[in-house]
């Protein structure tokens, strides 16, 4: 059997919820969107059933799969209703939803519902990517009430760049929603993982933590809180060839890297068919038999190579990290020139483990 596999750690997923919460007091909904990030949503959610106050997810499609496997509890469709007619099974299954464009709103003034619905609804504060413009909130949360078809309005909205802690965007974001919102009395949710880990002023009735449940930093800097995150995914393989070469010898496609010594090369039962970046240069970051090394040369489809130079303990079978409690995959996601956000959800053919439930 092919050695390359992902250790999936529930207790530290846990652990980071429990951060979220901790450091907010608010409530939390768990964002598993995109098969939580890679990390498979149902198992997550499982892990999480007892102690989440709800989850998020992009599209029905991804809520039916949970409540198919027996997550109860709120589910919130982050992009709520791509075609009016997901309305009746976003009744029969209780889903939240948030509704962030005018023509949202109309389908459900439209629709005959048999129970009202949850809409979390969403402002653009400043990112124009979706949301209501500020001079149509009030008037959409009027609307909305009117209708007689919401049981509940959350407010809402999403930041653009509060992963960069020195950037007033994310203040000047929260202004716009505030002057937006003034005299409606609602419940809001603002924080995605950044914010709740560098946006302590920020308000919040719950907040939406994603990246960080998985244990990976959103910052490119040292931020306290981060690193209190316990990574959930260990990314690992073995050792299945090994070449002593001597200086002047090219390794892998394209001839990428060329010793300029005598070096010992492994080599990895993992590729970018599994996930890994092919972008990784030379010098990315693995932990070899625990010891710190560098992937050498281009990743290929189902292999990669590493130098095993000055590990002599290291050869034929030894394990691989190539992210995980010891090579973060925000490092790896940063040596890749991408974030750990695209290289988890880029997870695939890899089985994945599971521990701690
Ligand atoms: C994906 C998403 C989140 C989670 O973002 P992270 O940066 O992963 O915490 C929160 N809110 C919305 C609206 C999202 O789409």
């Amino acid at each position: 059997m092919r050695p390359a596999r992902a250790l999936i750690d529930l207790q530290a997923l846990r652990h980071n919820y429990q951060l979220a919460r901790e450091v907010t007091g608010a409530k939390a909904l768990a964002v598993i969107k995109a098969d939580a990030y890679g990390h498979g949503a149902v198992r997550c959610a499982e892990a999480l059933q007892e102690t989440a106050d709800g989850f998020a997810v992009a599209c029905i499609e991804e809520a039916l799969e949970l409540r198919a496997a027996g997550i109860r509890g709120p589910i919130l469709l982050l992009e709520g209703f791509f075609e009016a007619d997901e309305l009746p099974l976003i009744i029969e299954h209780d889903f939240w939803c948030v509704v962030h464009s005018l023509w949202q709103l109309e389908a459900i003034e439209k629709a005959a519902l048999s129970q009202p619905i949850t809409v979390w609804l969403k402002l653009d504060s400043g990112m124009h990517r979706v949301g209501l413009h500020p001079a149509d909130y009030q008037a959409a949360y009027r609307r909305l009430l009117a209708s007689g078809k919401v049981a509940k309005i959350v407010l809402m909205s999403h930041f653009a760049r509060a992963d960069e802690l020195h950037d007033s965007s994310s203040t000047e974001q929260l202004a716009i929603f505030d002057k937006a919102r003034q005299g409606l009395v609602a419940q809001i949710s603002l924080r995605n993982s950044p914010a709740v880990l560098g946006w302590p002023q920020i308000p919040s009735d719950w907040v939406r933590p994603g990246i960080m449940l998985y244990g990976a930093t959103p910052f490119d800097e040292p931020n306290a809180v981060a690193s209190r995150l316990q990574p959930v995914m260990t990314l690992e393989s073995k050792i299945i060839s090994v070449r002593e070469l001597p200086a002047g010898e090219p390794v892998g496609y394209g001839a990428r890297f060329v010793t300029t010594q005598p070096t010992r090369v492994g080599v990895v039962a993992m590729g970018y068919a599994d996930g890994y970046p092919r972008q990784a240069p030379t010098g990315t970051p693995v932990l070899v038999e625990g010891q710190r090394s560098q992937l050498v040369g281009r990743v290929s489809m189902d292999m990669l190579a590493v130098d095993l130079t000055h590990i002599p303990q290291a050869g034929l079978g030894s394990t691989v990290e190539l992210w995980g409690k010891n090579i973060l995959a925000s490092d790896v996601a940063k040596a890749a020139d991408t974030i750990p956000y695209q290289i988890f959800c880029n997870l695939r053919r890899v089985p994945r483990l599971y521990s701690g439930h």
